[in-house]
């Protein structure tokens, strides 16, 4: 499929060498040949764009997401997600640090983007903006914003297409608005749980905005989504395949049971894009409670950028490989 006919975008994003890396005497094993290309260990690996650790949030956000935003508002659906282990910047692009301009990551920036957006336009034109947030944990998707829904299920509406059933939605109207919704499904999130960094590596959390909006003259009415994930560390697809290996009586408990769940919805994810990206006639999407989700904003007509995140140090070189090769499947 030639670039421009295919809708998946892969990023590839390097976040620098943090203090405690460079003490331990990590070194920085990543190497830029071109601005969409890196190598790791001799091997060169090619994306869409590569993102070195110098590069800002908003440098990022521009050719990450704001395109994307163009498209929503014109009734396409998109899906942007962070993947790779944890402590390698998903979080830190997805959300960044909110509340801080130069800071704050690709959702608050979406989020301001949409509302300017929506200014500018045509007074003709009426919008309803709603929010969801939930994660999903153990296969279970729990609501951010209501803490009594821990296990919400996936249903297909009447033209087939999957959503979560009773998420709640909250209409906002502006940014101000919406990040109080994430701050409050962040403290949620925080609530639950006593090690948000552990629980956050072992979850999905998933951010979604409906932009709908009727031209009160002609009645034309448009409708688009975005799903913003901040997905599982992939780490754990490591541990998974490590205890299987060296158990070989088949290891039990809970460590094991997340990381198969892990393994089982990151890989789902990876073969739902491996077989977009190919054109290939069947798409995988029942094989996880994510990839049913998102069906509708991957492939087809949908937007889809992944930004794969890499840490620098030898230390990770392993995990980097894996990360790398996952981006790569979509390529
Ligand atoms: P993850 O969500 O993948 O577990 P985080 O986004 O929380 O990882 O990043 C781990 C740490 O590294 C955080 O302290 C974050 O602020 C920092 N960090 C990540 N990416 C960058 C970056 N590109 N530049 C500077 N600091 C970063
Ligand atoms: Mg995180």
């Amino acid at each position: 499929m030639a670039a421009d006919e295919c809708n998946i975008k892969v990023i590839c994003r390097v976040r620098p060498l943090n203090d405690s890396e460079e003490k331990a005497g990590s070194k920085f094993v990543l190497k830029f040949p071109t601005d969409d290309s890196i190598n790791l260990a001799g091997k060169v690996y090619a994306f869409d764009k590569v993102f070195k650790s110098n590069v800002t949030q908003d440098q990022v956000y521009q050719t990450t997401a704001k395109p994307i935003v163009k498209d929503v508002l014109s009734g396409y659906n998109g899906t942007i997600f962070a993947y790779g282990q944890t402590s390698s910047g998903k979080t830190h692009t997805m959300e960044g640090v909110l509340g801080n301009a130069t800071l704050q990551g690709i959702i608050p920036r979406i989020v301001g983007d949409i509302f300017s957006y929506i200014y500018q336009m045509d007074e003709n034109l009426e919008f309803h903006i709603k929010v969801s947030y939930f994660e999903i944990y153990m296969d279970k998707i729990r609501d951010l914003l209501d803490v009594t829904k821990t296990n919400l299920s996936v249903h297909e509406d009447k033209n087939r297409v999957p959503y979560v059933k009773g998420a709640t939605e909250r209409f906002v109207s502006s940014p101000e608005e919406v990040m109080e919704v994430i701050d409050e499904g962040k403290a949620n999130r925080h609530v639950a749980v006593t090690n948000m960094n552990e629980h956050s590596s072992r979850s999905h959390s998933v951010f979604l905005i409906n932009v709908k909006q009727e031209n009160i003259e002609t009645q034309k009415k448009l409708s688009g989504k975005l799903y913003l994930v901040d997905l599982a560390g992939s780490e754990k697809v490591c541990i998974y395949l490590f205890i299987i290996h060296v158990s070989k009586t088949g290891a039990e408990g809970a460590v094991l049971d997340e990381a198969k769940n892990i393994n089982k919805s990151l890989s789902a994810l990876g073969n739902v894009i491996a077989a977009l990206a190919d054109g290939s006639n069947y798409v995988p999407y029942r094989d996880s409670k994510l990839t049913r989700i998102l069906q509708e904003s991957l492939g087809g007509n949908a937007r889809t950028t992944m930004v794969i995140c890499c840490s620098p140090a030898s230390f990770n070189e392993p995990e980097t490989k894996s990360t790398l090769m996952f981006g790569q499947r979509a390529k």
